[in-house]
């Protein structure tokens, strides 16, 4: 899923501080399991933000709603009115819901409430790591499922980088080194002779490098 985490008070009070009629939309997908951007979070932000702006002497309406998806306009079409009625809106949806509502309403201003950070799992309780860095040509089948884009400190495809000390990683010596997971795994699964090629570097073209990057398939298509 998208992990983001919640702008602090300041920072929002800074970004609306000239309206009068706001709207905190909250997102009823990723970021709501990550405890950043669904409906409990647009209330603790709505309240903190009434609160802040009355002990600042700032006259503005907070309203709230999360709808289902931000990233979709079949979903956005429920906050409709809500958006219409308020002068500007303070989206905590991730990045894409953030543009996906600008987008639908060129004339509304639209504001992030979120840092979205990275693609990633619930760890344990209030833990977040990331997983994947949407290089756009998985090569997971080769590390045992293990990404050494993301969770190699150098990014190395072709690893240990031979700074480990025993299974820590030299950078972050509070993580386990990448490259020895990825052994470990290939090692559990029968497949070590992976390692034995060498892999040629990554073409990165598919990479957010390039600009953004579009799917189009012909086979949706109408
Ligand atoms: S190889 Fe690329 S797409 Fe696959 S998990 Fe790693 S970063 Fe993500
Ligand atoms: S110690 Fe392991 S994870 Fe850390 S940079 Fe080197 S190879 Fe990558």
């Amino acid at each position: 899923m998208i992990v983001a985490e919640r702008k602090c008070v300041p920072e929002l009070l800074d970004i609306i501080k000239d309206l009068q009629n706001l709207l905190v939309l909250g997102c009823g997908t990723c970021v709501t399991v990550c405890l950043a951007g669904g409906e409990r979070e647009v209330g603790i932000i709505a309240s903190a933000l009434r609160m802040t702006t009355k002990l600042n002497d700032l006259k503005i309406n907070v309203e709230e709603l999360t709808i289902e998806r931000q990233c979709d306009n079949v979903f956005i079409e429920q906050a409709a009115e809500a958006i219409e009625r308020n002068d500007a809106v303070l989206s905590l949806g991730c990045g894409a819901g953030v543009q996906a509502i600008a987008e639908r309403y060129p004339e509304k201003p639209v504001y992030a409430g979120l840092n979205t950070t990275f693609i990633g799992i619930l760890e344990e309780r209030g833990v977040w790591t990331e997983k994947c860095a949407a290089c756009g040509n998985c090569v997971l089948h080769n590390f045992g499922g293990i990404c050494p884009v993301t969770r190699c400190a150098k990014h190395l495809l072709n690893g240990p980088c031979g700074g480990s000390k025993e299974d820590r990683c030299e950078v972050h010596p509070d993580r386990e080194c990448a490259w020895q997971l990825i052994y470990q795994r290939l090692k559990n699964i029968g497949q070590l002779d992976r390692l034995k090629k060498i892999t040629p570097p990554k073409n990165w073209k598919s990479s957010l490098a390039g600009g953004y990057r579009t799917i189009i398939r012909e086979d949706h298509r109408i």
